[in-house]
């Protein structure tokens, strides 16, 4: 099979022919259709996250049909087209498992970190960790909800019913999670990168009630923000943002030195929390929601072999939605599918 290969962190990812993996007992093989590129994958290539295995295929937000079945996997037949999430497996037993807490398992293995992900034809995963992904979705459109929806499902709910809701950085996550936002009541506080009006216009088409540069305060306090961008300067700056009684939500699986802040910022019950991978009752839960909204989300194609193009068009943020790799397009064949 073709494959994008990271060889060590900070080189260019390598097109690879690899041997078909075969699907273990438990497992399925699944014919990749469309796989996201997650801000996480940035942080593994750039060895932010220490420990990949490696050689490594990135990729956690995986859209494809079963192709074959390991010994004992009957959940899902050949044919059927599935979703295959950040967190790959856990151990079942540990005290965070057996208190509804998996996404915190003390032995999590995790898609395009501690197993090959979905930047290949195919791949492998435990038919338990999968989801069954909604039929009004397309297999580019599915793929961003794998993680930049679900996680972001999960920062909005980790931020409480917040009447009003600050959202910094508007990537992939931010568009989805905007739309189930303003679904459920919330306005919707936009902040992007200084300037970036083509982002902060993206965002008011989207439904937020107003977009504005990160550096520049709202026009009125929030009740909770969510930092999707990976700056930790930014939590000082959402704390100032807060009312009383507000809650910061940090997203992200890496985030850069936070500076010191006045004890006044967090006074008068403000708190920071953090936001750590998924539980697959977030996934039931979230895919189960989408449709209903529904949640639509805007993705710019590119064919496998051009992954180092759609890291590089995340990392300079020239993208509005998501970046999803298409194995079945041609090398030539980039195809811009916005909707
Ligand atoms: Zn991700
Ligand atoms: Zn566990």
């Amino acid at each position: 099979m073709h494959a994008m290969l990271l060889d060590a962190p900070r080189r260019p990812l390598r097109a690879a022919e690899l041997p078909d993996p075969e699907p273990p007992s438990g497992h399925v093989r699944i014919r990749v259709l469309a796989c996201g590129v997650c801000r996480t994958d940035l942080h593994i290539y750039d060895g932010e996250l220490t420990h990949p295995k490696l050689p490594l295929v990135l990729g956690h937000e995986i859209i494809g049909a079963v192709d074959a079945r390991g010994a004992g996997a009957e959940r899902f037949r050949v044919g059927d087209r599935v979703g295959i999430p950040w967190l790959a497996g856990t151990d079942g037993t540990c005290r965070y498992c057996r208190s509804g807490r998996e996404n915190l398992c003390e032995h999590a293995r995790f898609t395009g970190y501690d197993v090959d992900g979905g930047y290949a034809q195919y791949t492998i995963a435990d038919e338990a960790f999968c989801f069954a992904i909604p039929d009004a979705y397309r297999d580019d459109e599915a793929a961003p909800l794998m993680c930049a929806g679900l996680i972001g499902y999960r920062s909005l709910r980790t931020a409480g019913d917040a009447e009003r809701i600050g959202i910094y950085g508007f990537g992939a996550a931010a568009h989805i999670i905007a739309q189930v936002a303003r679904h459920e009541g919330q306005r919707v506080f936009a902040f992007t990168r200084p300037g970036d009006a083509a982002t902060q216009a993206f965002a008011r088409e989207l439904g937020a009630v107003w977009a504005g540069g990160s550096e520049t305060a709202p026009p009125e306090e929030l009740d909770a923000a969510i930092i999707f961008a990976p700056a930790g300067e930014l939590v000082p700056t959402a704390l100032r943002a807060l009312g009383r009684g507000g809650i910061v939500v940090c997203a992200g699986i890496h985030m850069s030195t936070i500076p010191a802040f006045d004890y006044d910022l967090l006074w008068e019950e403000r708190q920071i929390r953090s936001v750590a991978n998924l539980t697959r009752a977030d996934g039931r839960e979230f895919l189960a929601l989408a449709p209903q909204i529904p949640v639509r989300s805007w993705v710019t194609c590119y064919p496998l072999e051009r992954a180092n193009d759609a890291l590089a068009d995340l990392r300079g943020g020239k993208l509005q939605g998501a970046a999803v790799l298409i194995p079945s397009l041609g090398r030539s064949g980039t195809s811009d599918q916005s909707r």
